[in-house]
């Protein structure tokens, strides 16, 4: 056996193979889909190649709020057995709906991604994430236990009672938003924990929001940990759509059970490999509720190039961002990730920052507000105005605008325990 692999006839299917069983399962996903209110009569009845599937209008997110709750389910009542919802932040929450099956793909996905990093039977999971309706917690919970580790459901915040699982039962993985494992270090300085002296952490999934490749280092240096990225969408499952190999570049997309394209997000049409746009999902074998050329408004590209670990399950970027979170200022578009870019590569800048955009005298404004490192903010005046001019003018090169910049205490700022909130947009409420 070779035991790089959770399910090696799967993860290293000659890409024929893979693409036939994708037109397969793509088949079978039309004929259940159609079963449901919202794609009833839309659908083709078989598709010929999977190039055309670009004849089936997309499924917007505003199609799965108006179809709520149930306007998509494809199976029957007594074949449903969870439902997860997203974090419904932006609007009315959307609920995705699972039967058994649907549960048991899932486990074996997120089961996979594990196994890919590392992860063995004699690890102990540490899973940080909001047990609930959010799909973060119990969906690496399954996979987890399903691969063998013991499995902690910490669930999110209560950030000394995290600290003390840790010590106490030698937790060597963990699941964790970026925003979170950045405030939970501030913690640790507190409690006089050095994460990388006093515990035995080695592997750290990190998701459920878009960081930067800067975030990911700091993470990495502050906790003496190797960072997997781990990407997913509820609408999706969860987590368990990509995920990042040891490699560490680029995730492989499960395509066994997605089908993935990139699309221009102005025009909706496809673009090639390399390119980058917004990526656009279909799940290959969903019962429940089968989801039809799904537009995830996150942006990111295909790698051209096969992964060296053998996978042939193509490999999507970081996500830069989100078309829905862009933010136009005096005219100019600034996505929250650039900010953040910049940001982490300042040593001196600490563990969270605020973007605020509001209105003064009919122009928009731009206020960044910076948590920096305490012996920063607690040294001489001088030296934090050069600092903040440094900063001003990073940010003024990377975005084309000159924010104001508030440098502030550390732990002063609203802390994530979860998917942090990273801008406040003052002129919405006005
Ligand atoms: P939800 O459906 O509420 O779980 O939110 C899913 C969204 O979280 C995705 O569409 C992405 O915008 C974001 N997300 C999840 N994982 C990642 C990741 N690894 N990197 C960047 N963004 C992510
Ligand atoms: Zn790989």
């Amino acid at each position: 056996m070779d035991d790089r692999y959770w399910d090696k006839d799967i993860e290293t299917m000659q890409r024929a193979d893979l693409d036939q069983l994708q037109l397969k399962r793509l088949n079978e996903t039309l004929k259940r889909a159609s079963r449901s209110r919202f794609y009833e009569g839309k659908l083709p009845e078989r598709l010929k190649s999977l190039e055309a599937i670009k004849e089936i209008p997309f499924t917007t997110k505003n199609n799965l709020r108006e179809s709520f709750p149930k306007g998509m389910v494809a199976a029957p009542q007594e074949e449903l057995i969870r439902l997860h919802s997203s974090s419904g932040t932006t609007g009315r929450a959307t609920v995705i709906y699972h039967t058994r099956n649907d549960i048991d793909n899932w486990t074996e996905l997120l089961a996979r991604s594990m196994y890919m990093t590392g992860v063995r039977p004699y690890d102990v999971f540490q899973n940080m994430m909001g047990y609930g309706l959010f799909t973060g917690g119990l969906g690496l919970h399954y996979g987890s236990e399903r691969l063998g580790a013991l499995t902690i459901p910490a669930s999110s915040g209560n950030s000394k009672r995290q600290i003390m699982l840790m010590k106490d039962f030698g937790t060597t993985v963990i699941h964790i938003t970026p925003s979170y494992a950045l405030h939970l270090h501030t913690i640790f300085e507190e409690e006089g924990v050095d994460p990388k002296r006093d515990l035995n952490l080695r592997i750290a999934f990190l998701g459920a929001e878009p960081y930067s490749d800067g975030t990911k280092r700091k993470i990495e240096h502050l906790y003496g940990i190797n960072v997997f990225n781990s990407y997913g969408l509820s609408e999706m499952n969860g987590p368990g759509v990509a995920f990042e190999c040891t490699h560490k570049d680029g995730m492989h997309v499960w395509e066994d059970n997605f089908f993935l394209e990139v699309i221009d997000p102005e025009t909706g049409g496809t673009l090639e490999e390399g390119e980058e746009g917004e990526l656009v999902f279909t799940t290959l074998r969903r019962e429940g509720m089968p989801i039809i050329r799904y537009r995830s408004c996150d942006i990111g590209a295909v790698y051209k190039k096969r992964c060296p670990c053998g996978r042939t399950h193509r490999r999507i970027t970081r996500i830069k961002g989100r078309t829905d979170d862009m933010l136009i200022i005096k005219g100019v578009n600034i996505y929250p990730m650039q900010v953040e870019k910049v940001l982490m590569d300042i040593s001196e800048v600490g563990n969270n920052y605020l973007i605020e955009v509001d209105t003064v005298d009919y122009l928009d404004t731009l206020i960044i507000k910076i948590e920096v490192r305490p012996e920063i903010f607690h040294g001489s005046i001088q030296e934090l105005e050069n600092l903040r001019r440094r900063i001003t003018e990073a940010l003024r090169t990377e975005t084309l605008i000159s924010p104001k910049i508030h440098l502030v205490e550390p732990n002063s700022l609203p802390p994530s325990e979860g998917k942090a909130v990273r801008v406040v947009d003052k002129r919405e409420k006005r």
